[in-house]
């Protein structure tokens, strides 16, 4: 078996489509390599052999040791320097690389090889003794923390003593005798608590940091990690051995990271932040700060790599081309230059946020990198989300706290917490929360996901904080250096102003300014790259969008974001009314028949009202109205002044109006009195709201010539038998409107298929339905037996356990609610080829759900108004 992969100087065993294998990072290190950008050479390890080590006790396979001596043999063959070679030493790192970036999750080691002998070797190779001490401890360190488990303070306490004593205060103003000391304290220190001195043998060292990168992958935060990102455990990481190249000798050397376009807007610029005389890690923990890539984004006290390093910067420039155009996607890169020349260390697909997303794919389309329908592949309809809410209301009064780095856009307002774990219990109980760090340390994961933004006082766009925000899209405001934290005291204060944890702030991630309290927010714009990718994605999809809408002003805002009519009118939310709710009350407590009419009476204007206003905003879109469906608790009185209204307007005691309410009360009101099983018990009330809807509908179509077409829908029906009557009781009222109004207009009556006995029968059912729409979230709690109220309690629990892949009243449960859902829609076909299939559960707007859909073949799906957009980009991603 081939376990090991060489790269560079001419060999190129990988490619970019061999990331199962390479994983991400050694998989694009070799495609680099292979069109000819300048990658220092190595070698990967395969994600096999962590497979294989974790099947095997911890132990390698057999092969593997001569093919790692092999691929070195490749290094120092091409580098042209020996590993342990005491004169011209080969320097390696050694780095994690699995199929999918997981930032931060996982060990590395740099500066690999050096040992007492070969660091002399180094001083004289480089002619530089201070960058050769610094190294040899910088990599004591490293291997020291990461393959040892030492912990890192032990290290630092070693460079504060010999500062302390040279009274020097930066680690720049250290001299090599003085690194060379630090060394020294390291290696007594290592000794001391490991043990065993710090391994000399490259050969050692090689093989601890390989096993120590296999480890990492089933370190508590990599597990963490990718329980929130969906990632197998079996995908395994592979290992990275490379030769170093060091940002660090000089002047004429930097290392930098950078987006070949603007991550947090998308913009179509060189973005990104480099340091001269430096290496990667300096970049990242902020100790420095980072200088921009362009001169057009720099401030006046900083200095671009643009006009610091032109020659290396025009190559870069030229590279960020090649690679956009050879990976027809924005690109997350790390480079080094050393001693003026340009070395590329990394490249990947660049985490994006919702914004820039949007703008990469529709400005890559337009620019002819890829076409429409792959434009609306790149966009995670989930994501759209983000985009879709509220940002500050530029008109709100507001007081500026303070102001950091716009690292992640969005604005989220909550009370400020101080930890991960706080972040996590509060969010658990529902509040919004916004997670203040100092900095955040892949520690925090946890707690960044529970909150609503996050605040750092120190970092940059690429600090941690800030890229975990994006991907997550979460705010972010990052390295906000006037705020200080004191965690003791839970306060973080600004300029004399204090603010306690618990107590509210705003942040603005599109800006980078945090404000005291709340701060109104408005809605967002629906117009530019948003319209144009949903008009691409119109064009492929097949099924329809509509949505959950009863008010005028949900309504509105689904026409705003492309409904195409609504799915789900459900008539029981109409009657919460202040207005109605007395009268809806004296509906269900009447014992009589009379007594019901009464209160219907009553409530027909409204509902007739309701029915105009609703058709009006539609403009003949198709409106599906479903007649009464609560559990009736919903509506019984409760409280003393809530009976005594409703005996009065029965002119009952209140005594007996109690009883009754007792009466009513059901133990198991999901399964209790009703749906259609009220329209048959109590066909006056489906009379009152189909005469509604045909009035309504009526007079629309006199006015505007242009006549609605109601869908009237029946709720929980079990039999056929249901639907028939309650049917019947539908066409009769029509029959008696259009004979009173002399108008006819056109109609068609359905029901849901939302329990398990509908589905099953769903033939005999279709034969007097015009159309199904699947309730799944009543589906899902018929099927699973399984409380819509109570499953809240133990269900995080499940799928925390695997037991459930996902919660299913959030995302369709293909083998079981599924299958009753194919067997409903294939049975009713049979009755009635045309009978028209649509889902009005909450899986209506969950893209899974939706990739469901379209392969059953549903007409439409129909979720809440926000999240029409989302079902539009699932739909048009389902056809493809
Ligand atoms: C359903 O059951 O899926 C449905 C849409 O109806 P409701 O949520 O109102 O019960
Ligand atoms: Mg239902």
């Amino acid at each position: 078996t081939q376990w090991v992969y060489s790269f560079g100087a001419g060999r190129n065993e990988g490619r970019a489509d061999m990331r199962n294998l390479l994983g991400g990072k050694g998989a694009n290190l070799a495609e680099m390599a292979s069109i000819g950008l300048p990658v220092p050479p190595g070698f990967t390890i395969t994600t096999e052999v962590c497979t294989w080590y974790y099947q095997h006790e911890r132990q390698y396979p057999g092969e593997l040791e001569a093919q790692v001596k092999a691929g070195l043999k490749h290094i120092e063959d091409a580098v042209g320097t020996t590993f342990g070679d005491h004169h011209r030493p080969l320097l390696v790192s050694v780095r994690s690389g699995a199929r999918v970036s997981m930032p931060g999750m996982m060990d590395t080691v740099l500066n690999l090889g050096l040992n007492d002998a070969t660091v002399e070797g180094l001083v004289t190779a480089s002619g530089d003794a201070r960058f050769a001490w610094d190294s040899y401890r910088r990599f004591i360190q490293m291997y020291g923390s990461v393959v040892l488990g030492v912990d890192h303070h032990r290290f630092e306490e070693i460079i504060e003593h010999v500062k302390l004593d040279t009274g020097k205060i930066e680690d720049t103003e250290l001299t090599a005798p003085e690194w060379h000391r630090v060394v020294d304290g390291y290696k007594e220190m290592v000794r001391e608590v490991t043990g065993r001195p710090f391994p000399q043998d490259p050969a050692e060292q090689l093989w601890g940091a390989i096993g120590a990168v296999f480890s990492s992958w089933q370190n508590q935060r990599a597990v963490t990690y990718r329980r929130l990102h969906d990632i197998p455990a079996e995908w395994g990481t592979a290992v990275n051995v490379q030769a170093m190249v060091f940002g660090n000798m000089g002047e004429d050397c930097a290392t930098g990271v950078c987006f070949t376009r603007d991550p947090s807007t998308g913009e179509n610029i060189f973005y990104g932040e480099y340091l001269i005389n430096a290496q990667g890690e300096d970049v990242v923990a902020g100790i420095r700060t980072p200088q921009p890539m362009a001169q057009l984004k720099a401030k006046p006290n900083e200095r671009s790599m643009e006009v610091a390093m032109p020659a290396a910067y025009a190559e870069l420039v030229k590279v960020r081309e090649t690679l956009e155009r050879h990976y027809r996607d924005m690109q997350d890169i790390e480079f080094t230059v050393q001693s003026n020349k340009l070395y590329m260390l990394q490249t990947r697909n660049g985490k994006r946020t919702a914004a820039a997303s949007l703008k990469i794919a529709v400005d890559m389309a337009q620019e002819g990198l890829i076409d429409h329908t792959e434009a609306v592949k790149r966009v995670n309809p989930a994501a759209l989300d983000q985009l879709l809410h509220p940002t500050l209301d530029p008109k709100a009064s507001r007081k500026l706290l303070a102001k950091g780095l716009p690292a992640s856009p969005g604005a989220a307002c909550g009370i400020v917490v101080f930890s991960a774990d706080e972040a996590e219990a509060r969010a658990q109980k529902g509040e919004s929360v916004i997670l203040v760090r100092i900095e955040t340390s892949p520690e925090d994961i946890h707690g960044m996901h529970a909150a609503k933004g996050i605040l750092t006082t120190r970092g940059g766009m690429t600090s941690h904080a800030a890229v975990v925000a994006r991907g997550m899209g979460r705010p972010c405001v990052a390295g906000c250096g006037s705020v200080s934290v004191d965690y003791n005291n839970q306060v973080l204060s600004s300029g004399g102003v204090q603010i306690r944890g618990g107590e509210v702030v705003t942040i603005d991630g599109g800006t980078g300014e945090v404000f005291v309290g709340s701060v109104a927010m408005i809605e967002p714009q629906l117009s530019g790259d948003f319209a144009t990718l949903m008009g691409w994605a119109d064009k492929v999809r097949r099924l329809k969008v509509r949505a959950n809408a009863e008010t005028p002003l949900d309504a509105e805002t689904a026409r705003k974001f492309g409904a195409e009519g609504i799915g789900l009118c459900r008539t029981e939310h109409m009657f919460f009314d202040p207005e109605r709710i007395g009268a809806v009350r004296q509906m269900i407590m009447a014992e009589t028949e009379a007594g019901r009419r009464i209160a219907l009476a009553r409530l027909l204007p409204f509902q007739r009202q309701d029915f105009v206003d609703l058709f009006r905003i539609m403009a003949g879109l198709p409106v599906t109205i479903r007649l009464l469906d609560p559990p009736l608790h919903e509506f019984l009185p409760h409280s003393d002044s809530e009976i005594a209204e409703v005996a009065s307007s029965l002119g009952a005691n209140v005594e007996e109006m109690r009883r009754r309410a007792q009466d009513l009360s059901e133990a198991n009101p999901m399964l209790g009195h009703r749906g259609c099983r009220l329209g048959i018990s109590y066909p006056e009330i489906y009379e009152m709201q189909a005469r509604a809807i045909f009035e309504a509908a009526c007079a629309i179509g006199k006015e505007t010539h242009k006549a609605p077409h109601p869908e009237i829908m029946i709720p929980l029906v079990a039999t056929r038998r249901e639907l028939e009557i309650t049917r019947a009781l539908v066409d009769r009222v029509a029959q008696e409107v259009f004979a009173e109004t002399g108008y006819h207009i056109e109609y068609s009556v359905g029901t849901m298929i939302e329990l398990p006995r509908a589905a099953l029968t769903a033939d005999a059912i279709a034969e007097s339905a015009d159309f199904f729409s699947f309730g799944t979230n009543d589906l899902t709690q018929t099927t699973f037996g399984l409380s819509r109220d109570d499953a809240g309690k133990f269900l995080p629990l499940y799928v925390e356990k695997g037991i459930f892949p996902k919660d299913p009243f959030v995302s369709i449960d293909p083998d079981g609610v599924g299958a009753l859902v194919r067997i409903a829609a294939e049975k009713g076909r049979r009755v009635k080829g045309d009978i028209k299939l649509g889902i009005c559960g909450e899986h209506g707007g969950d893209p899974s759900s939706i990739h469901f859909c379209e392969s059953v073949g549903l007409d439409y799906v129909s979720c809440s108004p926000y999240r029409v957009p989302v079902a539009r980009l699932a739909a048009a991603q389902a056809a493809l």
